[in-house]
């Protein structure tokens, strides 16, 4: 496969954008290699500037649940930026929107969009520590929320503590109220509320970026008594799990209602859109209704806004496709695991509606600990392997891939063939 113009691109860019990327993880840093510079999209496919064409498991990360270049979105999207690409006041799409992720939704009153997931993040907890009028916020060891101060914390010494800034940058201050718990292991968030004064727990319900680890639903369950005991706000954070585990993210695997949601990724259908949103209680509290500030030039933007109402739409219309994508997702998931055993290779696996996920490790994987016992050098040969088989996985083992509605089982197939053959190297 050549990559001549991927790798003359990349030269260019980084000498003008910082590392030649604009987000840390595309630069292919811990898989080596180059990244691959895109053309454009079609369906399951990317295409690249060299014209090799690339099974794409990535899609955006998440946003793209029907591929790229949707001609239902696409259409709503054209007709949209003729009337104009921002106002800087209400429109009547936002109000739609909102009342259909709330029908969606339980345990939704009311909504606020913004631009990315990290905004959506960054205000729930500013709300939620308004709320609970309590500063330390509890997080969970492997969950990603975006790059907010408040976030950027590691579990430093050990978990159930609180963190050490996991960024140069973020103020020890503010590390000291970000508790760190270990997933899925609810003795260690019991410890936390001991020596901490915790108003908020925020965890991805289901896990994706540290790899694929979805929550227990005893443990999930248990995270919301001890926030009822302690009256502190339970957020959920599926700005890549809601619209994309199922129709309705973990409400399609569980009934726990938090108090407050974080969405991003599919509710943009691909343009830059996030939202939170919750009990009216608490959400009241918000500026202009309340007295917590937020704020945004190009929140509730119409053509991002147009671009996830047709997405969402199109999800409401065809909900059948969350059981055709996790079928397709077992399918592959399933035939890498025997593909894998047969070349005595030890692979973990896991899928929830269109999101799957799998580990080069030995034992299940139910917290970043395991997950760090992956064989990370193991999946970087992988990864490289598959590139140049025309095949687009996330360049970390700590990703969650994707699958979208143009796929099928032949694809699939397709996809196994050539990680047989890999495997046969990698080994
Ligand atoms: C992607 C992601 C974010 C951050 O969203 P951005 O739009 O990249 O800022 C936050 N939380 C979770 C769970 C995510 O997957």
């Amino acid at each position: 496969m050549n990559l001549l113009c991927s790798i003359n691109d990349f030269n260019e860019a980084k000498q003008v954008i910082v590392g030649g990327v604009n987000s840390p993880v595309r630069a292919f840093k811990s898989v080596g290699g180059s990244p691959v510079f895109i053309q454009k999209g079609q369906g399951y496919e990317l295409i690249d500037v060299d014209n090799n064409h690339y099974i794409d498991f990535v899609q955006s990360w998440g946003p793209l649940i029907f591929g790229h270049c949707d001609k239902d979105i696409e259409s709503v999207v054209m007709d949209a930026i003729k009337e104009g690409l921002s106002f800087g006041a209400p429109t009547e799409k936002e109000t739609e929107l909102a009342k259909m992720i709330i029908k969606m939704y339980e345990g939704i009153d009311k909504i606020r969009f913004v631009s990315s997931g990290t905004e959506a993040v960054m205000s729930a907890l500013r709300l939620a520590r308004a709320y609970s009028k309590r500063d330390d916020i509890l997080k969970f060891d492997g969950c990603y929320h975006g790059h907010s101060d408040s976030l950027l914390v590691n579990a430093g010494s050990g978990c159930a503590t609180f963190g050490a800034p996991s960024s140069p940058g973020v103020p020890e201050d503010l590390s000291k109220h970000t508790f760190v718990a270990r997933y899925n292991d609810i003795e260690s968030v019991q410890e936390c509320f001991k020596k901490g004064n915790i108003g908020c727990v925020i965890i991805e319900p289901i896990a994706g970026n540290m790899g694929l680890v979805p929550a227990d639903i005893e443990f999930l369950k248990a995270l919301r008594e001890i926030c009822n005991a302690y009256d502190a706000v339970l957020i959920f954070d599926e700005v890549m799990s809601g619209f994309r585990a199922g129709i309705n993210g973990i409400q399609a695997y569980c009934d726990i209602v938090p108090d407050l949601f974080t969405f991003g990724k599919v509710i943009g259908g691909g343009m830059p859109m996030a939202a939170f949103g919750g009990k009216e209680e608490i959400m009241k509290l918000l500026s202009p209704s309340g007295s917590v500030y937020q704020a945004g030039t190009l929140s509730g933007n119409p053509v991002a806004v147009s671009a996830g109402l047709a997405a969402l739409c199109k999800i409401e219309q065809n909900p059948h496709i969350y059981q055709e994508m996790e079928k397709l997702a077992l399918r592959l998931t399933e035939g890498l695991k025997k593909l894998a055993k047969e070349n005595n290779i030890a692979l973990q696996t896991c899928v929830r509606g269109s999101m799957f996920g799998f580990f080069f490790n030995e034992g299940v994987v139910k917290n970043f600990d395991d997950a760090k016992k992956s064989d990370t050098e193991m999946f970087a040969r992988f990864h490289q392997a598959m590139l140049h088989k025309g095949v687009y996985f996330a360049c970390s083992q700590f990703e969650t891939g994707f699958i979208c509605t143009p796929m099928n089982e032949e694809v699939i197939d397709k996809v196994l063939n050539r990680a047989d053959e890999v495997f046969k190297e990698i080994q």
